[in-house]
């Protein structure tokens, strides 16, 4: 069963230059009655700006244009259209309040450069949200400079070389578990460290006497997910911080998984030294595509120093303003403040739910994620029996027996009209889908996702081959995803006339 159109439709044809090419001469999207004021000389009012030649500009009546970019917009996939079960990536429901607080015209038209007097409720959305979000964490100071999750890495390390230095050794290496997401140890390399790596037992957890062996005084931290890449809550956190303290290394803690531990776990109580979270995952505001996102690092005191400047403090008169003198300061890790836009999203977020709002949707989070491993672990393999957070990682070992593989399972969920899962991450597990359906979805949905992952199933086993086709119901189907991703088109271009 499928909830997309199997008809070929005239929004599928093949002939592109029918889909594109609207434009006829003449015809324009507006008509304006005859100049009743004399005519001014464009000439003179624009002088050498004025643009004589428009080129090859299309000319198209009004319902061509707006049908043009609707249908443009129903090609593509959305949050607003179905389940978006990304694993790792959170991609929950922006609630529309966000947008609406978000455009009030005194919070959307506010300037970096005014007066810090004529500023102060922007000031204080960033002191307020600050506040918040320590309090989650458990964690005693914050930064919201970083603009995405992976800045907020870098920060945090910088934080901790920082630190280390001012305690006379900067150290040499980073710990970094083999679950780890692909941009922790980039980070690490990229402020200067040596990443060593640090497997996994059979639970699916840092092996605990290998982390002893490992850790010396040459290791300046270890950077942990937790809940970790396969969905697996870290439960040796406690004894993992003890033995990194003891030798002077901090706990980094990827904190991309908060999903699963707001209002239910603090970092801060449990070890963690300095963390980054996503604004863009946990605290719903908008993700992907490259658009403008925000990776806040929360801190323990004695990091506080090194945090990037300026940082917002109560001023002598009672008022909120800018520190710059902070002279063990990392320095600034971005232009002004941030990406403010995405605080008045996470705080609209964080004060609509409130801390029962926030604790219940961790808990509904966690529900979804184990409903769908129940539902389908008869049909797929399950690598790690551990139980499952926010996420739930299976193999296609069941599958690949029939020459189907993870990608090849992802491509026919498309003609069931939802988004892949996450396809051979995390790389631990051989052919991974990892599935994440976070809060937002209700049961039906739920039930209509398990539908089909359990239909593809039957379907490996009876005719593999229509699923190594797939996607048969979309406009293009297999793509040389390499080659679109290195030579990428991304505007259409007339044929030659
Ligand atoms: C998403 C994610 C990141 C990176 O965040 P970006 O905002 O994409 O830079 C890092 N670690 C984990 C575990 C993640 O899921």
């Amino acid at each position: 069963m499928t909830r997309m159109t199997r008809k070929a439709t005239r929004h599928t044809s093949q002939n592109e230059g029918l889909i594109f090419e609207k434009s006829s001469p003449g015809k324009a999207a507006f008509k304006l009655p005859p100049l009743d004021v004399p005519e001014v000389d464009a000439a003179q009012l624009l002088g050498s700006s004025e643009r004589k030649d428009l080129g090859n500009m299309p000319e198209v009546s009004e319902i061509e244009i707006i049908r043009h970019f609707t249908r443009l917009s129903t090609w593509n996939y959305a949050i607003d259209l179905g389940m978006y079960p990304l694993g790792s990536c959170t991609m929950k429901y922006n609630p529309r309040v966000n947008e609406v607080v978000t455009r009030l015209p005194g919070l959307a038209n506010g300037h970096p450069y005014q007066p810090e007097k004529i500023s102060q409720g922007a000031l204080r959305i960033i002191k307020t949200l600050s506040e918040c979000l320590t309090e989650i964490t458990g964690m005693e100071a914050i930064t919201l400079q970083p603009a995405a999750g992976a800045h907020g890495e870098l920060t945090g390390l910088l934080l901790v070389r920082g630190y280390l230095e001012s305690k006379g050794n900067p150290r040499k290496k980073i710990l970094i578990p083999d679950s780890a997401h692909g941009t922790n140890p980039a980070t690490a390399a990229t402020v200067g460290y040596a990443v060593e790596n640090l497997k996994s037992n059979a639970q699916g957890m840092v092996d605990v006497p290998s982390l002893v062996a490992q850790m010396n005084e040459d290791v300046a931290a270890l950077m942990l997910t937790n809940p970790n890449t396969l969905g697996v809550f870290e439960q040796e956190i406690h004894k993992i911080a003890e033995i990194m303290h003891a030798k002077g290394g901090l706990l980094y803690m990827d904190g991309a998984n908060m999903n699963a531990l707001v209002g239910k776990a603090r970092p801060g109580d449990f070890g963690v030294d300095v963390m980054h979270l996503n604004l863009h995952k946990t605290f719903s505001t908008p993700h992907g595509g490259g658009g403008p996102g925000s990776g806040p690092v929360a801190v323990k005191q004695f990091l506080e120093p090194f945090l990037p400047k300026p940082v917002i403090v109560t001023k002598a008169d009672g008022t909120l303003g800018f520190d710059y003198n902070r002279p063990q300061s990392v320095g600034r890790v971005r232009a002004f403040y941030g990406n403010f836009g995405m605080f008045t999203r996470a705080l609209a977020y964080i004060l609509a739910n409130g801390p029962d709002g926030l604790r219940q949707t961790t808990e509904d989070a966690v529900l979804n994620a184990n409903y769908i491993r129940k539902e389908l672990e008869d049909v797929y393999d399950l690598p790690y029996s551990t139980p499952s957070m926010h996420e739930v990682v299976f193999s296609d070992k069941l599958q690949a027996k029939q020459g189907v593989k993870t990608g090849d399972i992802a491509k026919r969920l498309i003609d069931y009209g939802f988004h892949p899962y996450t396809v051979s991450f995390p790389l631990i597990v051989h052919g991974a889908l990892m599935i994440e359906p976070t809060e937002s979805e209700s049961k039906q949905e739920l039930d209509l996702f398990i539908e089909a992952m359990r239909s593809i199933a039957q379907e490996v086993q009876e005719e593999p081959q229509m699923v190594l086709e797939a996607p048969h119901h979309t406009r293009v189907s297999r793509l040389d995803e390499v080659a679109a991703a290195r030579n990428p088109v991304l505007r259409w271009k007339p044929a030659a006339q």
